[in-house]
């Protein structure tokens, strides 16, 4: 890594829904932590998954977060090192990665059924079941394989994780150990149709757009040691990883897009200001003790990581409280 270079972080949505007040969370802290350190900003689309990404969705995101005040150096509307910023129009990075490891014989078919592997395009999130994998098609010979291959014709690929064992520091949650065939086994790096995972995407685009830091959500703590060894596997020093605890809904559950309600959409619907969003938001930070309303802008000099809560924020019905 250049020494010399500015610090680089992004804010990596997909575009499955419209925005969360989870993900506006996120977007803001990321967005700070990079602008306090005079840093790049990079708006990356994850639209990996056709069944789940809509082009409507993309735009609604990058609506959103600009009437929220957040901007980005480089996006899919501003190109800088590495373009494309949208995962549907990088296939070809996801391929060469993904033939590297192929040749190094560290990937393989995978014949379970649907009903064994979950979809795995899309980033899992905490809450959600997180199955090890059993094994069960890593023996299979070339010629078992092929005769596989010659009648389903379609497979997934797994990567061997052997007996890897990933440690790191998180910046707010602090040392992190994980053995990957105890916490996932070998895991999907391309689905049976095709579609590259998250997994393997991430980490080559963080590696391409050279991020050296992801602020993201607490849900994807869990998945941080699978990156990490795609990331010694792939040759690139892994960045630094500031995970952010979530925003939880009064019953606990976790603040979703998929929930419909609590979307930037709606509250602007309603009129509330973005500047009360990013006040509360502030408050819920520990960037400021009473919600005011105020722009991304104004929180830059009383930013820092270390005032960040450590445990998930209960945020019930605050907001609604403000329609
Ligand atoms: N696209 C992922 C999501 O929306 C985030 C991926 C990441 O930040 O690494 O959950």
């Amino acid at each position: 890594m250049d020494l010399n270079q500015k610090p680089r972080g992004r804010f990596a949505p997909s575009p499955s829904g419209r925005m969360h007040l989870g993900n506006a969370w996120t977007a803001l802290l990321a967005w700070l932590d990079i602008r306090k350190l005079g840093g790049t900003m990079v708006l990356r689309m994850e639209d990996l998954d056709p069944d789940r990404c809509r082009p409507q969705f993309a735009e609604g995101l990058v609506e959103d977060l600009q009437w929220l005040g957040l901007d980005w150096d480089e996006g899919p509307d501003r190109p800088g090192v590495a373009a494309s910023y949208k995962q549907s129009e990088r296939s070809d990075l996801y391929q060469a990665a993904f033939d590297s490891l192929g040749q190094r014989g560290l990937v393989y078919p995978c014949f379970c059924s649907r009903a064994e592997l979950r979809s795995v395009a899309s980033a899992p999130h905490a809450g959600e079941a997180e199955p090890v994998y059993s094994g069960r098609c890593a023996g299979l010979s070339m010629t078992e394989q092929a005769e596989k291959l010659s009648v389903r014709r379609q497979a997934a690929y797994r990567l061997r994780v052997g007996e890897a064992e990933i440690s790191f520091t998180d910046q707010l949650f602090g040392p992190q150990r994980q053995k990957l065939n105890q916490s996932c086994g070998d895991f999907v790096i391309r689905r049976s149709d095709g579609v590259y995972a998250y997994q393997l995407a991430v980490v080559v685009d963080d590696a391409m757009m050279q991020i050296d830091r992801v602020l993201r959500g607490a849900d994807l703590l869990a998945s941080t040691p699978r990156q990490i060894y795609l990331w010694q596997l792939l040759g690139y020093p892994p960045p630094t990883f500031i995970h952010a605890p979530l925003l939880l809904a009064a019953d606990g559950s976790r603040l979703s897009k998929r929930q419909g309600s609590l979307t930037i959409e709606a509250l602007r619907g309603s009129g509330v200001r973005p500047e009360q969003i990013i006040g509360q938001l502030a408050v819920w930070a520990g960037l400021i003790e009473q919600p005011e309303p105020l722009r991304p802008d104004e929180l830059i000099d009383v930013f820092s990581l270390d005032k960040l809560p450590r445990e998930p924020v209960v945020v019930g019905d605050t907001l609604t409280n403000l329609i």
